[in-house]
């Protein structure tokens, strides 16, 4: 059975090195002719919103997934699955969600899933008014388009708006109030079509520049694990959601407040291949295959550090006992995820003792909390 994949970055490329001992094949779609999932599974070159292609897709696959939101949304709906009746998941509303921040937050809203203050801001007088009801500091963010801290301004005083708005201005933006958070975490979770839920221990994750530069799990107490576990089915349950569905929270003071989520596997759940029962990735695919779930468990306790801009010391790593590397095979490129290595100790003190030293070395000055 073939399962077809638009995108075919690490993320892609870590779903078919889960499906082949299912027995699965897989077929990518990206514009990218070096795209990480290339190396491993065959690959259609093109945009993805190319009609040819993203029918040859439908046709020839089982099922059709994604391993990135910014995928248009109108092209799956019109080549895949109204000409050959294609089955995508996650479904194409909870990505149509993902992929404007004014929406997911009005989905968080009617969820009753707290969130940061916000307001929609298409002018400047609408960014004056949001400045007035939110106040400073803040952050203006374009509505689309944005990840790894990519497309986002902060405003720590009302003279920097201006700046902001040029910055980013010409195109739907989002301004709400920065929290100032004691941690990040997030949560990740799977649903097939039969409606099981399984979902992982939750991740503690420390970004550097918006982009995450550590994960450690199982982290936090059981009541964030609760509330985040109970947040995830809500969304799971109103989407009838069909794979794997991640949540990121800001904590403070102990209340957990959604920043966004991302309907497809999770860099923070990286960390599930080697610390987990069943990793995120074979999740993924059992519930887009109505297969039934694998056990959620963590067999230790995990750290997952992002590897940006390049490979360091790649001997070093491998002589660490425990180390796993992975290589995504990308060319390096200053702040770009070209790999990630995980370890799994036996108490959490181990693990954050490690990894504290290993980030040490390799982001001098990232404050871990
Ligand atoms: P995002 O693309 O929205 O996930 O933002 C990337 C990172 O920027 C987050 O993981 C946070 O570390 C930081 N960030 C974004 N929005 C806020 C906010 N409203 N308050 C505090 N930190 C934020």
């Amino acid at each position: 059975m073939t399962v077809g994949i638009v995108g075919a970055g690490q993320l892609g490329r870590m779903l078919a090195l889960a499906g082949y001992p299912l027995g699965l094949d897989f077929l990518f779609l990206d514009p990218a002719g070096d795209a990480p999932a290339g190396r491993v599974a065959p690959l259609l070159q093109g945009p993805f919103t190319d009609p040819k292609l993203l029918s040859r897709l439908a046709r020839e696959c089982a099922v059709l997934t994604f391993d990135w939101e910014n995928i248009s949304v109108a092209a799956l709906r019109a080549h895949a699955a109204s000409v050959h009746g294609a089955r995508i998941c996650p479904p194409v509303t909870a990505l149509a969600a993902a992929q404007d921040r004014v929406a997911e937050k009005r989905l968080f809203e009617r969820l009753r899933i707290p969130t940061t203050h916000w307001q929609a801001v298409g002018s400047r007088a609408q960014l004056e008014r949001a400045l007035r009801r939110i106040g400073v500091p803040g952050v203006l963010k374009t509505r689309r388009l944005g990840y790894d801290g990519k497309g986002q301004v902060i405003v720590r005083a009302r003279e920097d708006a201006h700046r902001a708005w040029e910055e980013l201005g010409g195109v739907p933006l989002i301004y709400e109030e920065w929290v100032p958070f004691d941690c990040e975490v997030s949560i990740i979770g799977a649903r097939n079509a039969s409606g099981a839920i399984a979902v992982y221990p939750l991740n503690g994750n420390v970004h550097s520049q918006g982009i995450l530069r550590l994960t450690r799990a199982p982290y936090g107490p059981p009541r964030w694990q609760r509330a985040a576990a109970r947040h995830l089915e809500r969304c799971l349950t109103h989407f009838r959601y069909v794979g794997v569905l991640t949540i990121e929270f800001f904590v403070r003071g102990g209340r957990l407040i959604a920043n966004e989520m991302a309907p497809r596997v999770h860099n923070s759940g990286h960390w599930t291949i080697e610390g987990c029962v069943t990793s995120q990735f074979e999740n993924h695919l059992r519930a887009i295959l109505d297969m039934p779930l694998g056990a959620t468990r963590a067999t230790g306790f995990s750290a997952m550090v992002n590897l940006i801009g390049d490979i360091p010391r790649r001997e070093g790593l491998l002589a660490s006992d425990g180390l796993h590397l992975h290589d995504y095979g990308k060319q390096p490129r200053p702040g770009r995820k070209v790999g990630h290595c995980t370890f799994v100790e036996p108490t959490a003190a181990r693990r954050d003792r490690r990894a504290r030293r290993l980030l040490a070395e390799l982001a001098p000055g990232l404050r871990i909390p």
